[in-house]
């Protein structure tokens, strides 16, 4: 994390704000999140350097930086195109060559390069969606806030071949999760 200029993935006004433990305001009603979290995300996937990721909702593309770091290949999916565009740009500027960006479509992750090693989504959904267990590998790891609109818990899904093994991790608050699988857009 401290190889990664959280400054550049902040908005012009708030640079001087980039290194407080804290959320941020990126435009269009997202939120960078709070450093804390991501490091917490991140541990939480267990990931060794092998790994093929899957993230959902690259907003900023920070924490998709710290994913380029400790896995192998970053698949990153956003809803909105002007994030997607602004945070590929600033990570191919970073040097950041092990990402492939693709803006969401109507089904939720990003089925054609399934099964993935893990799965990180950073928006909350109102229970564990079964597309994204679809799109794991067995003895992958699946990371999501889940809860209410508001108020979420991190949950852990490992994929085992018979069952999974669910993990509640502790409260969180992300912006919802905008899917058939999750919330209305409001
Ligand atoms: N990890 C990002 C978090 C951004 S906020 C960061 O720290 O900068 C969550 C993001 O999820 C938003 O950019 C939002 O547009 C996106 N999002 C919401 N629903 C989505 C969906 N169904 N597919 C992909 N991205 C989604």
């Amino acid at each position: 994390m401290s190889r990664i200029p959280r400054e550049l993935f902040v908005p012009w006004e708030s640079r001087y704000l980039a290194y407080e433990d804290r959320p941020l305001p990126i435009g269009l009603q997202q939120t960078i999140s709070q450093p804390f979290m991501v490091a917490w995300m991140t541990s939480a996937l267990g990931l060794t350097g092998t790994e093929k990721v899957l993230e959902i909702g690259t907003g900023s593309g920070y924490q998709t930086a710290i994913l380029s770091e400790l896995a192998r290949q970053v698949i990153s999916v956003e809803r909105l195109p002007e994030l997607a565009v602004n945070a590929e740009s600033l990570l191919a500027k970073l040097g950041y060559f092990n990402i492939e960006f693709h803006i969401a479509g109507p089904v939720l992750g990003w089925p054609l390069s399934a099964p993935y090693n893990a799965i990180l989504v950073t928006a909350g959904a109102p229970r564990v969606p079964q597309g994204l267990l679809d799109q794991l590998s067995i003895y992958g790891r699946l990371v999501i806030p889940i809860g209410s609109r508001y108020d979420q818990e991190l949950v852990k899904v490992t994929k085992l071949a018979k069952t999974n093994i669910t993990e509640y991790l502790g409260g969180c608050r992300f912006v919802p999760l905008v899917s058939a699988e999750a919330w209305e857009e409001t």
